[in-house]
């Protein structure tokens, strides 16, 4: 099922379901019975979960409701491999 949008030059856009196969014909306007025309819009392409569409939404956030740090972040990690211990046999100043 796919959803159009149609414009009555009355009462405005309404919104018609119908198979994505099914003939094109232009519907009467569901409140008065009127002439109505097809309406195109963009497509919504967008994810949910795209990287795109957090970041911009995070941005945004930050912009009327900053998050509040109770606490430092934890300082990176100066060794993050665990040590070689063929180190330990090397000679000590
Ligand atoms: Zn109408």
């Amino acid at each position: 099922m796919a959803r159009y949008d149609y414009a009555c030059g009355q009462c405005g856009v309404f919104e018609v379901v119908r198979p994505i196969d099914a003939p094109i014909h232009e519907p009467a306007c569901a409140t008065c019975g009127g002439a109505a025309t097809r309406v195109y819009a963009p497509p919504a392409i967008t994810s949910p979960h795209s990287v795109l569409r957090r970041v911009r939404d995070a941005a945004a956030a930050s912009a009327h409701e900053p998050t509040v740090q109770h606490h430092m972040p934890a300082p990176p990690r100066r060794n993050a491999h665990p040590p070689n211990p063929l180190h330990a046999r090397l000679p000590r100043p």
